[in-house]
């Protein structure tokens, strides 16, 4: 009996979000949408961020939109921190 069984992989008739790409760092073809938390150079954690991930080398990498996250991430973790009150040690009288 010769069936002729497909590769076990269901194929699932969703977007492209399963599709893979070569990775422009590593060349491997292993880069494809994630979203889970990044952590960023500088530390910032950025929570459920979609953005492209090589599962070969580990690279992220950011597109416009993920870039966009960030940086309001960043601002709203830097506190503005401007014009602090200047205090008046003692009132001038006059
Ligand atoms: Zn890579």
């Amino acid at each position: 009996m010769s069936s002729s069984h497909r590769n076990g992989t269901s194929k699932t008739t969703r977007a492209s979000d399963s599709q893979t790409y070569p990775c422009p760092e590593c060349g491997k073809d292993e880069m494809r949408r994630l979203k889970a938390d990044c952590e960023l150079l500088d530390g910032i954690v950025v929570p459920d961020l979609d953005r492209w991930h090589c599962f070969a080398c580990g690279e992220d990498f950011l597109d416009s939109a993920a870039m966009d996250r960030v940086a309001e991430i960043r601002k709203s973790l830097r506190p503005v921190r401007r014009a602090i009150a200047r205090k008046v040690s003692g009132h001038k009288h006059a």
